[in-house]
């Protein structure tokens, strides 16, 4: 391909807007002018990666790249600073000694930057977005930049999503010979899935199973039903998020750190904050209707087949 030739990269993530963004980036440029890509933190349940990796290569004839964040510097670095530093600050022998045993990179980016940062990401210091997906892509746009590549970042981003998405421009600048597409900027939920569908492609299946959104499972803003939704369909992944509590509290000077936070929380001290975060507190929370305060027997009953928020299955 020329250095010249523009490419479309899209960053592929197992939602529905990132598929219909990558419909739209074949229509437009074709096989041979796109490129995908796929941030995988580490905390991907395993449809999302089955979606990402299988279903849309075969059905879209395309091929997806994987980058992952790799945090093994960074923790090297904070065993010499727990190590050196954490004793002069009086932080007792017993927990630097702690720290160190569980300060060792285990190839999951997500759990990984815990490690390194003592804490899990919250809505106030949402670190994870950035190390995670963000930092990795960006530098593969950069390598293709540096190629003598002109490159169009294209996003599954709609502006009724969030606040923080409402002046979502349709396309901009971003630097010398890099643009940024948005082609999806005005759609709304439902237009998006109806799209996908209408050109005979699946959705990643857990949209059938009623999570409204696909990211990480859990992701640290995940919404009540959808922890008492994984708590009831993948246990598996409640298991792995109380292990890894358990992991970043060791690397923590505090001894705890929680993955989720009660939008309520603030202002209650820490040791309180994690008797009623924790990930089996949280749960249990979950199953609770009118403010936390009982339980609704409704919410231990199987889960439908199908609870689509978007009329996935007609
Ligand atoms: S999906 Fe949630 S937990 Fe994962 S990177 Fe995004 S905000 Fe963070």
């Amino acid at each position: 391909m020329s250095p010249t030739t523009s490419l479309a990269i899209v960053s592929v993530s197992g939602g529905k807007d990132s598929t219909a963004t990558a419909l739209l980036a074949l229509d437009r440029y074709g096989h041979d002018r796109c490129r995908f890509v796929f941030a995988d933190t580490g905390n991907e349940h395993e449809l999302t990666l089955e979606y990402v990796q299988d279903y849309l290569p075969r059905r879209l004839n395309i091929s997806i790249d994987t980058v992952r964040a790799d945090f093994s510097a960074d923790i090297a670095r904070k065993r010499v600073y727990v190590a050196e530093q954490w004793p002069n600050k009086g932080v007792p022998a017993e927990v630097v000694e702690r720290a160190l045993s569980i300060l060792h990179p285990t190839g999951i980016p997500f759990l990984d930057l815990c490690l390194w940062k003592g804490r899990f990401p919250s809505r106030k210091a949402q670190f994870c977005t950035q190390e995670l997906k963000r930092r990795p892509l960006d530098k593969y746009l950069l390598d293709l930049l540096a190629a003598g590549l002109i490159v169009e970042s294209w996003q599954g981003v709609r502006r009724d999503e969030s606040d923080a998405r409402r002046d979502a421009a349709e396309r901009e600048r971003a630097a010398e010979g890099w643009w940024i597409e948005r082609p999806i900027v005005d759609w709304s939920a439902q237009q998006t899935v109806d799209f996908v569908l209408s050109r005979g492609v699946q959705l990643n299946p857990l949209y059938s199973q009623g999570h409204s959104r696909v990211g990480c499972y859990l992701c640290i803003n995940e919404c009540k039903d959808g922890i008492n939704n994984a708590s009831r369909r993948h246990p598996h992944h409640i298991d792995k998020i109380r292990e890894w509590e358990r992991l970043v509290g060791m690397a923590s000077k505090r001894g705890f750190s929680t993955l989720l936070h009660h939008a309520d929380g603030e202002g209650h001290d820490a040791e309180h904050a994690f008797r009623h975060c924790n990930i089996d507190a949280m749960v249990a929370w979950s199953r609770t209707a009118f403010g936390g305060r009982q339980f609704d027997l409704l919410k231990f009953a199987a889960p439908p087949s199908c609870s689509s928020t978007y009329g996935l299955c007609e």
